[in-house]
């Protein structure tokens, strides 16, 4: 029986090493799944120092992302630890998973973000149907909560970037823009015109490969130190006027 929790633990619980597999049970429609944290003891969310007083242990029922055609649910065994620390606010914590659970909630990291994937493609009405059809039951407000949680995406880093200038306020301020050339995309905008505050952008955005930039000696000290291995290219005055006019209709 060992041998088969191990392998369990194996299959379903890659991306979570410090899970043990104590029980593997169906129960109608539904597979539960008990499982422990083997790990000695944890960090005190409030202070960050390791503990291993255990204070007493609960069961949580986390759904899971379903199996086989049925739903799946842990039965997770969770320990409260006490703090060690006199000074900590916290006297006690429930142990977290890393990966797996998080605080307060009912479902495992991984159906979580599935949930917010379905509410991203479909939104609402259509991800909650959807999210039925795998026997999750979850309402239209809560999967759009759920993609409203997602942290937001990062840009991707251009690889030819395009730097030139913008006016603001009728012209009596000028600011930086950031193309990126193979899309034509403004993909940011820098309060001023600044080589500093060019180089500090550059330097954060190791990908870049070429800067295509007009003549401002400004533009180019920016660009040799916020990124001295990237490729320079000077532009014309003609070629300013039209990225200008392109960027105009596009923002
Ligand atoms: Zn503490």
């Amino acid at each position: 029986m060992n041998e088969v929790m191990l392998r369990l633990e194996e299959l379903l619980f890659l991306s979570a090493p410090e899970v043990a597999v104590v029980s593997a049970e169906e129960d109608g429609e539904v597979i539960r799944i008990g499982i422990r944290c083997r790990a000695g003891g944890t960090l005190c969310p409030g202070c960050g120092v390791w503990s291993n007083r255990v204070h007493g242990s609960y069961l949580r029922f986390p759904a899971d992302l379903p199996s086989a055609g049925r739903r799946v649910v842990l039965s997770l065994q969770v320990r409260r630890f006490a703090c060690t620390v006199t000074s900590c606010k916290r006297r006690t914590f429930a142990e977290q998973i890393p990966g797996l659970t998080r605080r307060y909630s009912r479902w495992t990291e991984r159906l979580r973000s599935v949930l917010a994937e379905v509410g991203l493609a479909l939104a609402g009405r259509a991800g909650a149907r959807i999210a039925d059809v795998f026997g999750i039951s979850v309402s239209r407000d809560t999967v759009l909560w759920l993609v409203d949680a997602l942290p937001e995406p990062q840009p991707r880093t251009p690889r030819v970037v395009g730097v030139d200038e913008y006016a603001m306020r009728n012209g009596r301020v000028y600011g930086t823009v950031l193309v990126e050339v193979e899309s034509g995309r403004p993909v940011d905008l820098l309060p001023d015109r600044e080589s500093t505050t060019l180089a500090a952008w550059l330097s954060e955005r190791p990908g870049i490969e070429v800067i295509c930039r007009d003549r401002a000696p400004f533009f180019a000290e920016g660009a040799r130190e916020g990124a001295p291995t990237a490729l320079q290219v000077a532009r014309g005055p003609r070629r300013r006027l039209a990225q200008h006019a392109h960027l105009r209709q596009r923002t």
